[in-house]
């Protein structure tokens, strides 16, 4: 028989109407003739509110806690699910994390899935009854309750179609798929059929939101079959795939664009060896992630400026480091800028096309939008421009790489 994980996100399962058109999408495929196994997020905002409850009742908490509070969105749910599921008239029961066991390291709040015992879950889903998974929770050490960071449900689902060894894995939410650009800027941004699960985690991690990163991660590594689509509509989603399942591609196959960076410059630094691990150590130590940085070759020999981005909740964290650091690493000035944008072009058929870059430019040039940071890797290149300039690129360049819906 044909396995498949539904997963449904908040949105999908944010009233009780709502629960139970999950419910009717269940019976569907079950009638259909698969094995099902359903995983769950909480009702939309309800994380919100039970994280805001934790930093409320107090600001520096035990985190252990703090996932035995946030996990319990998932529990109501999963149990109202499996209810909605049986009045349908087909038999269901919800399980919880520590109930199958899924099993995750110790990293309170955002922790790795380790194993999932699949065994009894397989042996009461072939006798025909639906699992209904509470996601975004799992079993860590001494038996402890963790989550798997904000919406960890995506992971959660991806984990459990690799365990169960499904055919499919659809990610049910609020949007019919995945798009070219983001529809609320770019009107002509297009749904993709399809999209490589490279680009995909390109995307996710470029604040594209429909999916965790994680979970593109492992889909990929598990060749896991994702399907992103509505469970308002019935209209076909879209397919995250093996690069060889796809037949035409396009060079780009989708801009991205991320409002969460920082950029910094540091003014005349000292060009001497070991600066840079220097300045990117104590970050590093600090859990501050850098992303894009660029250096200059100096002119006279001695001074250089260095400029890099990190996310925008760290920037003034890092802007206190550095200054605390000053006499030692010997630069004149640091110049945080938090009104920059990232904008990325994503496509694997970059690969083997020259020129993608000189487009994005040339698109840029012409609209008189100023690059301050460029990088690349072999499937993304990405700018830093000015934010108050992100729609105009964006359009643009959806523009000058064919994606228009036309
Ligand atoms: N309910 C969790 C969150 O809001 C997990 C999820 O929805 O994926 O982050
Ligand atoms: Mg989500």
């Amino acid at each position: 028989m044909p396995r498949v994980v539904m997963k449904f996100g908040g949105t999908s399962v944010g009233d009780l109407d709502r629960i139970r058109n999950v419910a009717a999408r269940v019976k569907r495929e079950v009638a259909a003739g698969n094995e099902v196994a359903v995983v769950v997020s909480a009702m939309s905002g309800e994380t919100n509110k039970l994280v805001d409850y934790c930093t409320s009742i107090a600001p520096v908490h035990d985190a252990r806690e703090y996932d035995a509070v946030v996990a319990s969105g998932e529990q109501v749910t999963a149990g109202l699910t499996a209810m909605a599921i049986q009045a349908e008239g087909v038999p269901a029961r919800s399980w919880l994390g520590w109930q199958i066991a899924i099993r995750t390291d110790e990293v309170h709040g955002k922790a790795r899935i380790l194993s999932i015992d699949s065994e009894d879950l397989l042996s009461r889903m072939a006798t025909g009854e639906v699992a209904v998974v509470a996601g975004f929770q799992g079993v860590a050490g001494r038996n402890r309750i963790a989550t798997l960071g904000r919406g960890g449900s995506d992971t959660s689902a991806v984990a459990l179609a690799a365990a169960l060894g499904a055919d499919r894995c659809d990610i049910y939410t609020d949007v019919d798929g995945v798009y070219t650009c983001d529809p609320r800027i770019v009107r002509a941004a297009r749904k993709l059929n399809k999209i490589t699960y490279e680009e995909m985690l390109e995307m996710a991690s470029l604040g594209a939101r429909v999916l965790q990163t994680r979970s593109v991660e492992m889909a990929m590594k598990n060749r896991v079959r994702l399907q992103v689509l509505s469970s308002f509509s019935d209209a076909p989603g879209t397919l995250v795939v093996d690069e060889d399942e796809i037949v035409e591609q396009e060079i780009v196959s989708g801009i991205a664009y991320s409002r969460d960076e920082a950029k910094i410059t540091l003014v005349q630094v000292p060009d001497q060896p070991g600066v840079a691990a220097r300045i990117f150590g104590p970050l590093a130590e600090h859990n501050i992630n850098v992303d894009m940085i660029v250096q200059n070759v100096s002119e006279d020999g001695r001074s250089t400026d260095m400029t890099f981005t990190v996310g925008v909740e760290d920037c003034q964290r890092t802007v206190d480091l550095l200054q605390g650091l000053q006499g030692d690493l010997g630069f004149a000035r640091v110049v945080p800028d938090e009104h920059v944008v990232k904008v990325s072009v994503i496509g694997v058929g970059m690969r083997s096309h020259a020129g993608v870059a000189n487009s994005m430019f040339r698109a840029l040039a012409e609209n008189g939008i100023n690059i301050q940071v460029i990088s690349t890797s072999e499937i993304k290149i990405s700018v830093l421009i000015a934010d108050k300039y992100l729609e105009l690129a964006l359009r643009a360049l959806h523009t000058a790489y064919g994606l228009d819906n036309t």
